[in-house]
């Protein structure tokens, strides 16, 4: 049995510590905020409650694979419902397209919104995509990290190279493949999914839709931070011991190994194994002493574009509005502008700003724990940003920056045809700033390093770091943010670790 030590309480550090705990080892979880979650908070007040970050679960087995492992069936810890519909879109041009929640129906619907024609060439985008993912799954996604090793994993003949086509970008394979701009634009923002830009995002990507239609789109109810609230349940059930309020100041190097942490009060915890469960960009950066064996680490994570990270609105309304689904997508017309404006490039070369006309993603779940009553809605809502950088980039905490850039989000609400403005009893605006305080990731980037170019997911930081005994779990190591992959990046860890 090891002492383990898990810095930080998201779901990465939770799932880490919930395995670990059920392997036999004395795990120990230490969370820098009053509670757990991380980026998946929750937000409440005058009977209305929000999810101020994830708002859509996908690939459940990951997490039923998660509880079944850990002593009991997912079913019986949340309780999981299947959205039909997925998403409505509204598109510049007036197109409107609900997407179905049942796979079999979306070729259909797509044919109905956007012509004839549109389901098939869709069918045939997630054809290649489910060629691709038979591929990438279980030698990408569910192992650990190791270079060349991974890389002839994945290429185990010419047709698997082919088909990942590790060249192409996921804008290059909508290009080949789907002749409807909507389609086109549909797929691209499958690239920020993972934070990134599709005009380099690799073609590979076409997996997260593939994904997310084929095993469904889900919620949780009464939010899904219960799922966090669940796995922590879990670690603690399983023996685990979670301390919030403690921030880990460094990690204890000693021998040459990871030898436990050091917390801001001065504590030391000691520990055989350490699981960095927090930003890894922190983590090389803050924690760890600058050593040569984790140069090459540090290189990598600065030649990686950070992902983008998002302004938050979370919206108390009164009244409902009519035919509201629960996730809804207004485009804009120009989305290249909004990649360019978030990272930087084209007409913004290294000026990233807030995007003058986003795309705005609503979230509002038909939940009554959501809702002080039937009369009045609570809605979350996002538009990508760049990350906070008040060097090189944008101060989000500019005073009047946040208020005014939500004023603007409402008017282009407005504009594409959901004016909610004389409906808000109160709203809380969160920037990417905020992020950042509260979970210390850098400038607010929601996924750690984003999938921007060919080389980006081997610049992700390894789950077994240079140092022996140090581990990295999350959403920013290997194999990369959102709540599924987190979840797998745990199993990969407890996997490297071991039972006891
Ligand atoms: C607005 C938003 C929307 C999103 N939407 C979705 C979605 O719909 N679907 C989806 O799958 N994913 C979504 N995501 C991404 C998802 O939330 C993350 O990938 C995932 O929650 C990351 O988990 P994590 O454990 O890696 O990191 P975090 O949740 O960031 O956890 C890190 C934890 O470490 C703690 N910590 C940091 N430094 C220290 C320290 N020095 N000492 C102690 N503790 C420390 C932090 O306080 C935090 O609790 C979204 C994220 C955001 C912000």
């Amino acid at each position: 049995m090891a002492r383990v030590v898990v810095v930080g309480a998201g779901l990465g550090g939770l799932a880490a510590a919930a395995r670990l705990a059920a392997g036999g080892h004395a795990v120990t979880v230490l969370e820098q905020a009053e509670r757990v979650g991380g980026k998946l908070g929750w937000f409440a007040r005058d009977g209305h409650a929000f999810d101020t970050g994830p708002s859509l679960v996908t690939l459940p087995q990951v997490y039923r694979d998660l509880f079944a492992a850990t002593g009991g069936p997912l079913e019986d810890a949340v309780d999981l419902a299947r959205l039909d519909p997925a998403v409505a879109y509204r598109f510049a041009d007036g197109t409107r397209l609900t997407v179905p929640g049942t796979a079999a129906a979306i070729p259909p619907a797509l044919d109905a919104a956007l012509g004839a024609g549109a389901g098939a060439s869709w069918t045939a985008l997630l054809d290649r995509a489910a060629a691709m993912w038979r591929i990438s799954e279980e030698p990408f996604l569910r192992r650990p990290l190791q270079g060349a090793a991974t890389l002839a994993r994945l290429a185990r003949s010419p047709g698997d190279v082919a088909t990942i086509a590790p060249w192409q970008t996921l804008r290059g394979l909508g290009g080949q493949v789907l002749d409807d701009p909507r389609l086109r634009m549909l797929l691209d923002r499958y690239a920020t999914y993972s934070g990134s830009d599709p005009r380099r995002a690799p073609a590979v990507l076409a997996t997260v839709p593939y994904v997310e239609q084929t095993f469904g789109s889900w919620y949780v109810r009464g939010g899904l931070h219960r799922l966090g609230l669940a796995v922590a349940r879990r670690a603690v059930e399983r023996g685990a011991v979670i301390r919030t309020g403690c921030r880990v100041r460094r990690v204890l190097v000693e021998a040459g190994r990871a030898a436990g942490v050091q917390l801001a009060d001065g504590e030391r915890v000691p520990a055989d194994v350490v699981v960095s469960a927090v930003d890894a960009a922190a983590l090389y950066a803050d924690l760890l002493p600058g050593e040569r064996r984790t140069a090459g680490t540090r290189r990598d994570l600065a030649r990686a574009t950070q992902s983008l990270s998002g302004v938050v609105l979370l919206l108390a309304l009164r009244g409902r509005t009519p035919g509201l689904a629960h996730h809804t997508v207004l485009f804009p017309e120009d989305y290249d502008a909004e990649f360019d404006a978030v990272f930087g490039t084209g007409p913004f070369r290294d000026r990233p700003r807030p995007v003058p006309d986003p795309t705005v993603y609503v979230s509002a779940p038909d939940d009554p724990a959501l809702r002080p009553d039937d009369d009045s809605e609570s809605w979350f809502v996002l538009v990508n940003a760049p990350r906070h950088d008040p060097r090189r980039g944008i101060d989000w905490d500019a005073p009047g920056l946040a208020d005014r850039y939500a004023d603007l989000v409402l008017d282009v609400l407005a504009r594409r045809g959901l004016d909610v403005r004389d409906r808000i009893r109160w709203r809380v605006v969160r920037t990417p700033a905020d992020l950042a305080r509260d979970t210390s990731s850098v400038g607010g980037a929601i996924y750690g390093t984003s999938s921007n170019g060919t080389r980006a997911a081997f610049l992700r930081p390894a789950n077994a770091s240079p140092v022996p005994d140090l581990f990295l779990v999350g959403g920013s190591s290997h194999p990369g943010g959102g709540l599924p992959l987190v979840a797998l990046s745990a199993q990969i860890v407890a996997g490297l670790v071991g039972p006891a």
